[in-house]
């Protein structure tokens, strides 16, 4: 019965924000949700930077599943409920947030089933005061099974970034992603690479433990934009753990813009 509801198209259009893109992965555990995170802070310090225009942005934790952005964001309490009966996100780092680990025991296994996601899915974007948002990133469960495809056709998405380790297994499982995404025809942002490297603190020298340049390739042969390579480091594993999302260097974020295909939201 999943698999009928999750092809109807009820849009889950949220007033007052004007892009909503996905970040995914085919497999759990490349870096998804530390690359949202990441992504919320590059947006935000292109923006303070750049002094111009003010983006207002909102982080939405879809992985229902394995929500940890509440940790990477250091969210804490449950959201308020506002007089219109609407949660009101926590706001941290600039970025009003709603997960559903926010909402749920921290140790409580967190059981669903298909029409459990699409509802809980509801709450988290109709059911919030969310504002006026420039961009609200999603931060998608990982796989590519009915609930994605839903959450995907549902959400209107205005496009979707892929994470991917440079592992095989890894960018297979990308693959599936973006092939996911082109059946709901939501357009691909780009492909990133988390973990692409190790830089020995001892000597600098790069080690490629999860191979070289395999998402670059990928992102090559299926005619993709490469936004460009995170290195797996130390900064980044405690920055998730402790709250405090780290702003990648702007040499790692600029091999994507050396390549010509910067990300382009509009
Ligand atoms: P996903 O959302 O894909 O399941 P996460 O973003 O939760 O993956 O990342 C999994 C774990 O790996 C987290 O504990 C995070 O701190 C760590 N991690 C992710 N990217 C990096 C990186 N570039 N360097 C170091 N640790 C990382």
């Amino acid at each position: 019965a999943e698999s009928k509801n999750s092809f109807n198209v009820r849009s889950l259009k949220i007033e007052g924000v004007t892009d909503i893109i996905a970040v995914a992965s085919g497999k759990g555990g490349v870096g998804k949700s530390t690359t949202a995170g990441l992504w919320v802070k590059c947006f935000n310090l292109a923006v303070s930077l750049a002094n111009t225009c003010q983006l207002r942005v909102g982080l939405l934790d879809a992985d229902v599943y394995g929500p940890s952005i509440p940790t990477m964001m250091k969210l804490h309490g449950k959201p308020e409920v506002s007089e219109g009966n609407k949660m009101i996100p926590i706001e941290n780092h600039g970025v009003k947030c709603i997960s559903m680990g926010s909402l749920v025991e921290k140790d409580a296994p967190i059981v669903w089933r298909g029409p459990m996601v699409m509802k809980a899915l509801e709450q988290m974007t109709r059911g919030v005061e969310w504002g006026q948002l420039d961009i609200l990133v999603v931060d998608m469960p990982p796989g590519t099974g009915d609930a994605q495809i839903s959450m995907s056709q549902r959400l209107q998405l205005s496009g979707a970034l892929i994470v991917s380790t440079p592992q095989d297994v890894a960018l297979m499982d990308a693959r599936r992603g973006v092939k996911m995404f082109s059946k709901v025809s939501v357009p691909i942002l780009g492909l990133i690479e988390n973990m692409s490297y190790f830089k020995c603190p001892h000597c600098s020298k790069p080690s490629y433990i999860f191979g070289k340049g395999g998402a670059r390739k990928t992102a090559d042969e299926m005619g993709l934009g490469f936004v460009g390579e995170i290195p797996l480091e130390e900064e980044i594993r405690s920055g998730s753990d402790e709250g405090v999302p780290v702003i990648p260097l702007e040499e790692e974020i600029r091999s994507g813009s050396d390549e010509g295909v910067p990300v382009v939201i509009s």
